[in-house]
């Protein structure tokens, strides 16, 4: 049955596979690395845009290593998962300086940088090198699981370590490289979370979960993850025409980008702000104006929803209990990284004057 399925894929990516991506056949790992890296964060028409924009700034790792943070977080804008960008530029610039620019050659070494994991380090390793090395994904999990009716668990240890020992069975130990994207192809396009194209699969007649009729519950998950509601209202605190900002420091979301006065709150404020406690002590009781008050926006984030409210704050002068902010220029915030949460408002500003 092993055998069969992987004769089978090989024969669909021979035949059928229509899918067309710019990194496909792709040899140069770097590439490859950005492509994994980017895709990790968005869907495919979207990752295409910031894989694009990133190779035409950067064409080499070389590029991306001397380029300030700065700039970078800028590109990244929008992909989310800051941690990652941070990892990104950690990564070229080891490469740069410890291995002279070029990728290490092998899975074990490429898995030793920041941010590469198992399965980025498999996929460099298998299509720059060829080594015979499986990519297991979610995609590779889902058609492993489905193909022969698993029920073990895809997000624990125990079912990951399965998965991956599964998908180097059935590896074509001598085509590392075509089988890999083979599997990927056929995760994304055939046997697809949603409404797979069973009808026309050519792995249908061996198929557990296609024959016992539970296609559409598998893979199984152990632990759902609640999501977690957040409020977030940002003062846009102006003075002299300049509005003070921050670049977040803490392991939280949006690491590394910038946010105005931030005040979190357990639940929605349902209140003036004008007397706001929070106001009071970061004013001393100096005197303020609220001059605008935005409509509520809202951001869904993998485990957590964002919701909150822009407010325009004006100051008489500048304020010394905001010592870890720095007044930045009106017309010059574009130049600063800002998440999608703040720049949705940014791009619309209703009712905000320029
Ligand atoms: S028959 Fe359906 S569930 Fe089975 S491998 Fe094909 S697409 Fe996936």
């Amino acid at each position: 049955m092993k055998a069969e399925f992987t004769r089978k894929l090989m024969r669909w990516n021979r035949d059928s596979n229509k899918r067309s991506m710019p990194w496909k056949g792709e040899k140069d790992p770097y590439k490859i690395w950005l492509s994994e890296i980017i895709l990790q964060q968005t869907r495919v028409e979207q990752g295409l845009k910031y894989y694009e924009k990133f190779i035409s700034k950067f064409p080499t790792i070389e590029h991306l290593a001397v380029s300030p943070d700065e700039k970078v977080y800028k590109l990244w804008e929008g992909l989310g998962y800051y941690s990652r960008c941070k990892n990104l530029l950690e990564t070229a610039r080891r490469v740069k300086n410890e291995y002279s620019g070029t990728f290490p050659d092998n899975y074990e070494e490429i898995k030793k940088l920041k941010g590469i994991g198992p399965y980025t380090a498999a996929a460099i390793s298998s299509f720059a090198y060829n080594e015979p090395r499986a990519v297991v994904d979610g995609n590779v999990q889902r058609v492993l699981a489905r193909y022969f009716g698993l029920t073990t668990p895809i997000d624990t240890n125990q079912g990951k370590n399965f998965y991956q020992q599964l998908a180097f069975e059935l590896l074509d130990k001598k085509n590392a490289a075509l089988y890999n994207q083979s599997i990927m192809d056929f995760g994304a396009t055939i046997c697809k979370p949603q409404n797979p194209l069973c009808k026309e699969c050519i792995q249908q007649r061996d198929c557990v979960a296609f024959n016992k009729g539970f296609v559409a519950r598998l893979p199984v998950k152990e632990k759902m993850v609640p999501k977690k509601n957040r409020w977030l209202y940002y003062f846009l605190i102006e003075v002299d025409d300049q509005i003070y900002i921050r670049k977040r420091a803490e392991k939280d979301i949006w690491q590394n980008l910038h946010e105005f006065v931030l005040l979190e709150t357990p639940g929605p404020i349902n209140r003036p702000f004008q007397g706001l406690p929070f106001l009071k002590k970061l004013f001393q009781r100096g005197v303020y104006d609220i001059n605008h008050t935005s409509k509520l926006y809202k951001q869904q984030l993998t485990h957590q929803t964002i919701q909150g409210q822009f407010i325009l704050v004006i100051a008489k002068k500048e304020l010394v209990t905001l010592y870890s902010y720095m007044l930045v220029k009106k017309d010059k915030l574009h130049q600063y990284a800002f998440p999608k949460f703040i720049n949705k408002f940014l791009e619309e500003r209703t009712g905000f004057p320029a």
